[in-house]
């Protein structure tokens, strides 16, 4: 730890005034609601440094892992050629590599497909589609869009451009989601019982800081926070302090990339392709207005439309405990399964295929 935002005397000046401000007679439960902040808070061990009375609880904020059962069935089904109006043999599969190894409800995965017919590929943009698309004209290309309002423009980007360049062989399984009705379900669950959220400085950056009033106007803290252990030990800090003085506003302490505004360009992108649509996640249940639907306009591009896929199928039940610890009821290491039957290698659920998930970051880092 050497740079400007990790140094250890600056961690050790932080970690001293959160103590000192912390009251030893109260418990503080903060919620980092962004998978990233999770696995740095891992990574560098940051709730072992903070006062036994401080807790930290992974939230809602892993894309993987919040993505639905019904919704891994249909890309799966989607790479096996058994959605309807499938012409099998031509579509091809492009996704990031964090989804290839998450289990459908009949056990099979991505990874699976990739193997047995070598439809799928990993991409490290979404623009990466467009590419192999115009090299091969003869096969479609699906690209799976999983991720918040941090990814969600990549996405309408790849649409906008294949529009404007007239590619037809793409289409978007669209699985986006937005923040704002997951705190709205957290703030009104009893057993969450948060007092305060580190907010992803990620989404900051794009949605700008006014989706996170309805938190304080919950009277719960809120601090938007970068992903370096300054960074994230300055967001508990400044939540304390709000907590202590039952002053509750959306602080920034990640001014260095995130602004009131956020990024206007990426917003009206994200609006010119993409609409507010019910979604179902992992463990929480259906959101209303918390998913992102390709408009009307752009329907040629639309995975869900083009192939026929049913959003609404039924979600099977697994023993998987990834829904209560999105919602903090749990940490990984109480779930019967942890480190026994899953494991990363032999993984029941996508908090521990993530690399952004609680169980991986608890399981990588011993916690
Ligand atoms: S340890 Fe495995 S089964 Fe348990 S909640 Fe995490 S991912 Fe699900």
């Amino acid at each position: 730890m050497n740079n400007i935002f990790s140094n250890i005397d600056a961690v050790k000046h932080m970690t001293a005034a959160i103590s000192r401000e912390a009251d030893p007679e109260r418990a503080y439960r903060i919620m980092e609601v962004c998978g990233t902040h999770t696995m740095s808070i891992a990574r560098y061990g940051i709730a072992s440094l903070l006062p036994a009375n401080i807790s930290l609880v992974s939230g809602p904020g892993c894309p993987v892992c919040v993505t639905s059962q019904a919704d891994i069935d249909n890309s799966i089904d989607l790479a096996y050629g058994a959605a309807r109006k499938l012409d099998s043999g031509a579509v091809q599969i492009t996704t990031f590599g964090d989804m290839l190894r998450v289990t459908g409800s009949d056990g099979r995965s991505l990874y699976n497909a990739k193997a047995e017919r070598n439809n799928v590929h990993i991409i490290y943009s979404p623009l990466d589609t467009l590419s192999l698309a115009k090299d091969n004209p003869d096969k479609h290309y699906v690209f799976m869009a999983v991720g918040f309002e941090t990814t969600t423009p990549m996405a309408a980007g790849l649409v906008h451009t294949a529009a404007q360049q007239g590619i037809s062989n793409i289409s978007v399984l669209s699985m986006c989601k937005t923040m704002p009705a997951a705190f709205d379900l957290l703030l009104a669950d009893p057993n969450a019982k948060i007092d305060g959220f580190l907010c992803p400085g990620n989404v900051s950056i794009i949605t700008g800081s006014s989706i996170y009033e309805p938190i304080v106007a919950a009277k719960k803290a809120a601090a938007i926070v970068g992903f370096e252990p300054m960074d994230i030990l300055s967001g508990v800090l400044e939540i304390i302090r709000q907590i202590n003085k039952n002053d509750y506003h959306v602080a920034n302490t990640y001014t260095r990339a995130a602004s009131s505004d956020g990024n206007k360009k990426a917003q009206a992108l994200t609006n010119k392709i993409f609409e507010p649509c019910d979604a179902r996640w992992r463990g929480l249940g259906w959101l209303k207005g918390s998913g992102m639907a390709i408009r009307y306009e752009y329907m040629d591009y639309d995975a869900i439309s083009l192939y026929n896929l049913n959003t609404r199928r039924e979600e099977q039940p697994t023993q998987c405990r990834c829904g209560d610890i999105l919602r903090g009821y749990i940490a990984p290491s109480a779930c019967p399964l942890f480190g026994k039957a899953c494991t990363p290698m032999t993984a029941v659920g996508p908090c521990m295929v993530s690399s952004e998930g609680a169980c991986a970051a608890y399981y990588k880092y011993r916690i």
